[in-house]
C-alpha cells in the first residue's frame, strides 16, 4: 500500500549546530542535518560515539548545549518532550504491565482526548498493522519479546507523530527475532511513512533499514549518505571499518598516478584507489579491503603478498580465511575453493576494491 505521507510535506526535520557537552566533555559536536519527511535515518557508530546523546537531544530528554531543531519549519528544541509529541521506542521504555495490549496502544490517544470511537478504530488499525490483533486483550507479560516490541512500536506510531525515535529497539531480542523484527520495522515504515530516526551500533541493521545513515565517531559526523554510498565509498577508515572493511593495512605510499596509488610495507604491495584526502609519495596510509575482495591470486596474476592460512571457517559456499604474512600481518579473505590451515596463499585484490586512506597517525582501530 502507498505510504501515508508520499508527498514528504510533513515530518521535515532540520538540525542546526546541535551540540551537547557534559562538563568539559563534548559528547556531540555541532551537528547539521536535514531530514526529509518520511525519511528513515539511522544514527550509527560504536559505543560512546554520541548517538544516544543525539537522540535524547531530539527527544527533549537532554537540553542542547547549542543549536536549534526545527520540525516543519517550527522550532521544537525549546519545547518539553511531551509537547514535541514524538513517538518513542526505547530499549527501556517499558509497556504498562497492568494494561492490556489494546489499552497500552490506546494510551497516547486517550491522553490527547481523542474520541472513543476514533481511538477504537485507530488502535484496531495499528494492531492489525503490527499483526497483534488477536493478542489485543492480553497483558504484556503474556507476550513474547518480539510481540512486546511490536506493541511498543504500535504505541509509538498510533498517534501518527511527526517523528518516531528508536534507540536500539531490537537489542534485547535474540538473533532470529531481531531479523524478523527488522523486516517488520521496514514494512511498518513503508506503510506509515513516518519520519524515523533510529539509533544502532549494528551496521547491518542500519544498512538494511535506513534511507540514509549518519555515522558518528567521537561525537563528530564521519559521513552521511545512503547505504550504497557508505558501502562503496566510505569517507574515512572509521566508516570503512564499520562497513565491513576488515583488512585495514598500515602501509606507505610508494607511487601516485591520478587516483591509482601503490602502497607498500612488510612484504605487501597493494595497487589501490585513493579515497578521502589526496595522498603523496612517502605518506603513511591505511589500505582498506573487504574480506570478500581479497582472494587467492590466479596463476600469473600479480599478488598483494603471501600469507599462510591459519584459521579456516566454513560458511556455506564460501570459506572465511584468516592468514598471516611472514612479517606477522593478518589478512582476512574469502575463498571459494578449498583452503586448509597451513596452506601458503598468494592473495590478490582488484585496484578499485582497495581503498587507500591517508593515515591520521593517532587512529586507533580494532
Ligand atoms: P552507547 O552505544 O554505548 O549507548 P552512544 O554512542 O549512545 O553509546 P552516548 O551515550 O551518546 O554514546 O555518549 C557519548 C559520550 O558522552 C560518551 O563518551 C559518554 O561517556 C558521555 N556521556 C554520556 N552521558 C553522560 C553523562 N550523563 N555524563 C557525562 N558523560 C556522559
Amino acid at each position: 500500500s502507498a505510504p501515508r505521507r508520499p508527498d514528504s510535506q510533513l515530518g521535515r526535520l532540520s538540525l542546526r549546530g546541535v551540540s551537547r557537552a557534559y562538563g568539559a566533555h563534548t559528547a556531540l559536536h555541532p551537528l547539521d542535518l536535514d531530514i526529509t519527511g518520511g525519511e528513515f535515518i539511522a544514527l550509527l557508530g560504536p559505543s560512546g560515539c554520541g548517538k544516544t546523546t543525539a537522540l535524547n537531544c531530539l527527544a527533549g530528554l537532554l537540553p542542547l548545549t547549542a543549536g536549534e531543531i526545527e520540525l516543519d519549519g517550527r522550532r521544537v528544541d525549546t519545547l518539553p518532550p511531551e509537547k514535541r509529541g514524538f513517538g518513542m521506542v526505547f530499549q527501556n521504555y517499558a509497556l504498562f504491565p497492568h494494561l492490556t495490549v489494546r489499552a497500552n496502544v490506546a494510551f497516547g490517544l486517550k491522553m490527547r482526548g481523542v474520541a472513543k470511537a476514533e481511538i477504537e478504530r485507530r488502535v484496531a488499525e495499528v494492531l492489525s498493522l503490527v499483526q497483534l490483533s488477536e493478542h489485543a486483550a492480553k497483558h504484556p507479560a503474556q507476550l513474547s519479546g518480539g510481540q512486546q516490541q511490536r506493541v511498543a512500536i504500535a504505541r509509538a506510531i498510533v498517534t501518527e507523530p511527526a517523528l518516531v525515535l528508536m534507540d536500539e529497539p531490537l537489542s534485547n531480542l535474540d538473533a532470529a527475532l531481531r531479523l524478523t523484527m527488522r523486516g517488520e520495522i521496514r514494512r511498518i515504515h513503508q506503510d506509515f511513512g513516518l519520519t524515523t530516526v533510529y539509533v544502532t551500533h549494528d551496521q547491518e541493521e542500519a544498512l538494511s533499514l535506513a534511507d540514509r545513515l549518519v555515522v558518528l565517531h567521537d561525537g563528530r559526523v564521519s559521513q552521511i549518505g545512503t547505504p550504497a554510498e557508505l558501502y562503496e565509498r566510505p569517507a574515512d577508515p572509521h566508516v570503512a571499518a564499520f562497513m565491513g572493511y576488515r583488512n585495514l593495512l598500515p602501509l606507505r605510499v610508494s607511487s601516485v598516478d591520478g587516483s591509482t596509488v601503490v602502497a607498500e610495507g612488510d612484504g605487501l604491495r597493494v595497487v589501490g584507489t585513493a579515497a578521502g584526502e589526496p595522498l603523496l609519495v612517502g605518506q603513511d596510509a591505511l589500505v582498506a579491503i573487504r574480506p570478500e575482495d581479497l582472494r587467492p591470486a590466479a596463476e600469473g596474476e600479480s599478488a598483494v603478498g603471501e600469507a599462510v592460512a591459519e584459521i579456516v571457517e566454513y560458511h556455506g559456499r564460501v570459506l572465511h580465511v584468516e592468514a598471516a604474512t611472514a612479517e606477522g600481518r593478518r589478512l582476512h579473505l574469502k575463498a571459494h575453493e578449498s583452503v586448509r590451515p597451513g596452506d601458503r596463499l598468494r592473495v590478490a585484490v582488484d585496484a578499485e576494491r582497495a581503498l587507500v586512506f591517508r593515515s591520521e597517525g593517532a587512529l586507533l582501530l580494532e
